[in-house]
Order: structure tokens, then sequence, then C-alpha cells
């Protein structure tokens, strides 16, 4: 129940918990020793800053957290608005007895997304493509400078989601479909906290991050089952227990060993070797026995919206096993009042044992305490002018040119002649906010200049000034040598996604329309602005160059960079891409597999193939380090095996890495080449070729195998050759 007394604010100062020198541990001791059963209920409260009936009840409840859900932004909503807001929340908080900060947290999931003329960099799904884990680092870095200093200390981000079906509408919040593509981009949590040990944590240019939504989100089944119809998102999970480990756990012990902050429970049900699903929400196996126990998670489990009332049984039964399944903090968000008193009388029952109160608010109190709030409440906005600042839209930029993929090039359409007569079209072409997607702004996204940056014709028009644009291609046609059609989805966020098109894979009309008239009348390019594939299988024969370029964000210059060659195409598919909707969820690894583009194609050119030989050459000469060894290694078979082109560079990629695992585990420091060579092939034909191509192929891979087993490295090499073209 709320306090009705008047609050009294004791001069804590003295008190051990304040004291900066002492250890975290003693001081969050020292602190949940001295707080009432009612602060504790506080701290496990987090209401959205709209639901406030009034700011004093921050005070009068203790809250220990407030939210900003998508799009609850201030007005204006500028940086400096934001600032302020959070620190006259956070000044109700200082006028509690124990004046203990609060957490404010937002969703900056591709930048600080939700304020105006911050950088919006491209979505996760284009980092994935990007295969450069620095790059995923740096753009958490980006986001946790902007998101920090606007006075927010804390990112529901990222989404660690293994996509398993590309009609789940948070698809594009994913790094992509392969277990070991989405943990190599979780460097993006280093970037966001800094050190594992959270020693880095209170500095103005980090944020505590929140690795969602644990767990299988991604891979909620479709449609109807014989146990009943399961929606996609927010549905039933139905895995086998290795499936569940091997592609859905690992990339959250990936967080855990970065040492992410918070994980938020996915909203979906899991159904393990066909047993009766449970509630994420409510599974203590999974939270308290493989998150905490097992992994080590040592942050706290953040609920998701309102997630919590989804549990079978009345509120009171929902916060009992919510909690003791292991959340420790629940996002209310609106019926803070209701949870508070439901939670007092749970425990007051003993139908929570203290400890796990305890528990819940010691990690909570840590990870305040790490984030350096007890000292610093207030927003330090020393890093203001970096919102949107030229440096960050750099990074955006980088991101977007290195996320394209070049899924088609006859005659080498592209790169574009800087002094070619461009002709650009489509529903994509120059719209900012279609090209941000949803989590832009406002909840869903919006078409239209939203915020400020440029869009991809804008990006275009800097190379070749008198290029035209006609949306439904509608202006004439002729006097063009080359068309660029940008076509694709409009903006969504969770839920089936793109409403306008009807929530499927397929282009619009329009989209459609706009293609084969361009298409048909001169060369052309076909750019899709998507958060997942789109089926494209019929306009194929008509197009000359196609390029999956995701949500680049606010810069689309970087698209038009590698259009016009400035940056050569090195951006890899980090989900297959179907020829039709009925490939649909991912079957990799059955015989039946049969992608209109593998997982990891994506073109490129020989220039970029040689510069990355011959750095990890260098790299190789520089530091005798296993990863270097096997990357030169793999980036020469991939070379003398095709010239190079982008599946075979990213196997090759892929398997160095692996490699360099085996390497690092069997404790090898120097071996020849020849021997790397075969550790690299036997990675390729066991774990990821095999897996991804047709039987004759396969067969190749095998035979390949058995060779360099026996130390037939010519015949390895001729068969490897034959396998992969
Ligand atoms: C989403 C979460 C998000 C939360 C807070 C929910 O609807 O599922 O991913 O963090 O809202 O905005």
């Amino acid at each position: 129940a709320p306090q009705t007394q008047p609050v009294v604010v004791i001069d804590a100062h003295d008190l051990p918990y304040l004291n900066r020198k002492l250890p975290i541990k003693k001081r969050v001791a020292d602190l949940l020793s001295r707080m009432t059963v009612s602060e504790k209920v506080g701290q496990m409260t987090q209401a959205e800053r709209n639901a406030l009936r009034s700011r004093s009840d921050i005070a009068s409840y203790a809250l220990g957290s407030l939210l900003s859900g998508g799009g609850s932004v201030p007005t204006p909503n500028t940086p400096a608005a934001w600032a302020a807001m959070i620190d006259t929340f956070q000044r109700n908080a200082q006028a509690t007895r124990l004046q203990i900060p609060l957490i404010y947290g937002v969703d900056a999931v591709h930048g600080h997304n939700n304020v105006i003329g911050a950088t919006i960099l491209p979505h996760n799904i284009a980092i994935g493509a990007t295969r450069d884990p620095d790059l995923a680092r740096r753009t958490g870095e980006v986001t946790a400078t902007e998101v920090r200093a606007t006075g927010i200390p804390w990112d529901f981000a990222p989404c660690v989601c293994v996509v398993r079906d590309d009609r789940w509408g948070r698809a594009y919040e994913g790094y992509g479909e392969d277990p070991a593509l989405v943990r190599s981009m979780a460097t993006v949590i280093t970037g966001l906290q800094g050190k594992a040990d959270g020693s880095q944590l209170a500095r103005i240019n980090r944020v505590l991050a929140t690795a969602k939504h644990f767990v299988g989100d991604g891979g909620t089944t479709y449609g109807s089952s014989t146990t009943g119809s399961y929606k996609i998102d927010q549905g039933v999970t139905q895995v086998t227990r290795q499936q569940l480990e091997t592609i859905h756990l690992a990339p959250f012990q990936t967080a855990v060993d970065l040492g992410i902050g918070t994980v938020m429970p996915s909203y979906s049900s899991m159904s393990i070797d066909g047993a009766a699903p449970v509630k994420m929400h409510g599974d203590g196996e999974l939270i308290n026995g493989v998150l905490k126990q097992r992994m080590g998670f040592g942050g706290f489990v953040i609920s998701d919206w309102q997630a919590i009332d989804q549990l079978p049984g009345d509120y009171a039964s929902d916060i009992r096993t919510s909690i003791n399944a292991g959340l420790d903090m629940i996002m209310v968000p609106t019926n803070y009042q209701g949870f508070a008193q439901g939670l007092t009388e749970e425990i007051g029952a003993g139908r929570i044992p203290m400890t796990r109160i305890d528990d819940a608010v010691r990690r909570i109190l840590t990870e305040k305490f790490k984030l350096g709030l007890f000292e610093h409440p207030y927003a330090d906005t020393a890093n203001a002018a970096s919102i949107g600042s030229t440096a960050h839209r750099a990074v955006g930029r980088e991101a977007a040119a290195k996320s394209q993929v070049l899924l088609k090039n006859d005659g080498n359409l592209l790169p574009l002649a800087s002094t070619a007569k461009v002709y650009v079209a489509g529903s994509n072409a120059n719209d900012l906010g279609n090209q941000m997607g949803g989590w832009s702004v406002s909840w869903q996204g919006g078409s239209g200049a939203t915020t400020t940056g440029t869009t991809i014709f804008d990006g275009i028009k800097q190379v070749v000034p008198d290029a035209t644009l006609s949306a439904d291609a509608s202006a004439p046609l002729e006097g063009h040598d080359v068309g660029v059609v940008v076509v694709g989805e409009r903006p969504y966020a969770e839920g089936i996604g793109d409403v306008g098109n009807g929530h499927d894979l397929l282009l619009s009309d329009a989209d459609k329309a706009a293609v084969d008239k361009v298409c048909g009348a001169m060369k052309c390019v076909v750019l899709i602005v998507s958060g997942r594939p789109q089926v494209i299988a019929d306009q194929l024969g008509k197009i000359n160059a196609l390029v999956a370029s995701w949500l680049p964000g606010t810069e689309g210059a970087g698209v038009a960079d590698v259009l016009f060659g400035k940056v050569p195409f090195s951006g890899r598919l980090p989900v297959s891409w179907p020829r039709s909707e009925e490939q649909q969820p991912l079957n990799v690894g059955d015989a039946s597999y049969d992608p209109q583009y593998p997982f990891g194609w994506g073109l490129t050119t020989q220039a970029a193939a040689r510069a990355a030989l011959s750095e990890a050459r260098a790299r190789l000469l520089r530091q005798h380090d296993p990863y270097a060894v096997a990357a030169g290694v793999a980036a020469g078979v991939a070379l003398r095996v095709r010239d190079w082109s982008g599946p075979q560079a990213t196997i090759a990629l892929a398997a160095a890495a692996q490699s360099a695992k085996f390497l690092e585990r069997t404790k090898v420091d120097s071996f020849a080449e020849d021997d790397a060579v075969v550790g690299v092939a036997r990675w390729m034909a066991q774990n990821h070729v095999g897996q991804n191509l047709n039987e004759p192929t396969s067969k190749l891979i095998s035979d390949a195998d058995h060779a360099l087993l026996s130390g037939q490295l010519t015949t390895a090499i001729t068969k490897l050759t034959a396998a992969t073209h």
C-alpha cells in the first residue's frame, strides 16, 4: 500500500551504502539491510512514465524504475527535453527516505531511435549482414553515447533472437538465422556496456543493456497446430532440447559472458520435446535454472511489457509465479498500485520467500551502483553534441554500406558510373521513415521525413545530381541509362509486420508495377528496403542487379556508396532468401532446403577479396594467433577454389572462425598451412556446406573431406572446387 505519511529525507551521507570507496557488494548489503518491505517492492516495480497518476507517486511507491515505451516521448521531442524530464523524475526519487535513484529505460534498438535528430542506425538484421563484429560493437557505442547523453542509463537492447521464420514481425530486430552469427554480433553488448565486469558502466558513454527475449522468440511456431492455433509473435516455440540449447540459448550464454546487465523474457511459451507449453514469464526451470544458475547470469531479469498478465490464474498468481520463477523487476507498466499491493500481500502471506525478494533487490541495486547512479543520479549532458553528430552518422553510413548484400549482378551492372543517367523509382527510394523501419521516432515507425537524415535518393543525388525520381515510374523513361528501383516494406514493430502490404513476404502491386515498368525499359538495379526477405522469384528474370538493402536508417548515403563503387559490396545474407512464402520456417539442414539465395550469399568484387586475403596474411605475419592463421588460409582456400565470390568467402571466414575455436581448444599454437587447410575444409565438410547444399554437392564435399584426411590435398581441392561451383 502507498505510504501516506510525509516523506522524511534523512541525511544519509555517513552511511556505508553512500560511501563510494566501499566495494559495491558491501554497499548493497548495507542498503538492503535498511530497506522496508515496501521499499523493496518499489525497487521491483517499473512504471511507464505516462501512467504516473502524479509524479509524487515515484516517492509514495518508492518506484525503482520508469520507462518510456516505444513512442512515449516528451514534448518537444528534443535531447534537452528528455534530460529535463528524467531529471524531474529523479528529483522525486531523491526525495525518498533512502534516496535510491531511479533507473530509466528505453528501447534504443538501432541508435537512440526515439529522439528526433539522433543517429538512427540500420536495424540489426543489416548489422548481421555486415559480418563485422567490430562494427556491431561500434553501433553499441554510438547508441550508448547518445542515450546516456539524454540522462538515460538503460537500453532494452539487443535482441539476440535467432530468426527462424521471416514471417515474424520482429525478424529485423535479430542479427540473423544462425546462432554463430548472432553470437558474433553480441559484441554490441561490449559497445553498450563496456567491459564485462561492469567497471565502465558509470561512464557517460555507456548504458546497461538488455538481452532479449529469453528465449526462443525467433523460433515461434506460425499458424495452427494439432494442439491449438499458434501466433508467430507471442506464441509457442516448439523445439527439441537440442534445438533449444544450440540455436536459441547459445546467444544468451555469449551475452552473459560479455557481462549483460539485464535479460528480458519473451512473451512466448516454450514447449520442449513435445511437452505442454510453459509461458517464459513463469518458467522457473529456464530463468532460475538455466539463465541464473547454469549460465551464471548475475544481473537482473526485467519482465516484458505487461507480460505477467498473460500467465494463467489471477493477478496475485501472476505476480507469485513470475517472481518465484526468477523475475526481478516487473514492467507493470500501468497498474503499479495494484502490483505493489499484490506483491506486498504475496510476501506477507509467505508465498514469495523473503530470500527471493532480497535476491531480486540485491541484483537491481548492484546494477544501479555499477552505473554510478548513487553518485550521479542526474543527466550528464556533456556528450549532448554527439547526438546525431557527423562522427556518429559516419558510423551509420558505414554500417549501411557494409550491410548491402549484392544478390545478383548480371553483366557487372554494379557499380554504376557517376556519369550514368539514372532513373530512380519505387516507394522506398525517397522516404526516410520507410528506410528506418519500426522503432523509429514512434513505436511503429512511419513514412516520411520524421527526423533528419538522407534518403537513398538523396545519397544518389550527391553522386549524380541530375538523377530523376518518380516513385510510381510515371515520369518519362527515355533518355536514361539505368533504372534504380527501390521497393519493399512499410514500417512496423512487433506482431506480424507490414500491415500495409498484407503482412506477408510479397511485394505490393505498386512495387511490382514499378519494377516491371522500369526494368522493361532499361537496365535496372532493384533495391529491396525491408526488414526481411521479400519474395522476388517472379520479377527476377527482368532484373539485372538485385540488392538486399534491409533498413539502412538515417544514412541513405551509405547505400549510394556501394551503388557507385565508393565502397565495395561486402554484405552477406544473414538469413536465407526464400523463393516462396512456403519456404518458411527455415529448413536449413533438410534435403529440401532450396532457397532463392542461401544463407551467406552475397557477391563481392575481386578487389575486396584480395584485400581481405592480404589483410589476413598481414595479421598472420604480425602475430601468430590461430585466428589469423586460419583466416588467412581460409581466404586462400576461397580464392583458390573459385576466384572468390560471396558464399565461398562467407563459408571460408565462418570456417576460419570455427577452426580458430578448434585450435584454441586443442591449444595448437604452431602448425603448417596444409594442416590448417585440412582443419578448415573438414569443418566446412562437416558443419556448414553440407547442411546447405544438395546431395551431389554434399557428396563432393565429403569426398574432399576423405581426401584431406588421407593427405591428398590436390584431390581435395579439386573436389571442393567442383562442390562450390
Ligand atoms: C517489447 C519489448 C520492449 C518493451 C518496452 C514490448 O512490447 O516486446 O521488446 O522492450 O515493449 O517497450
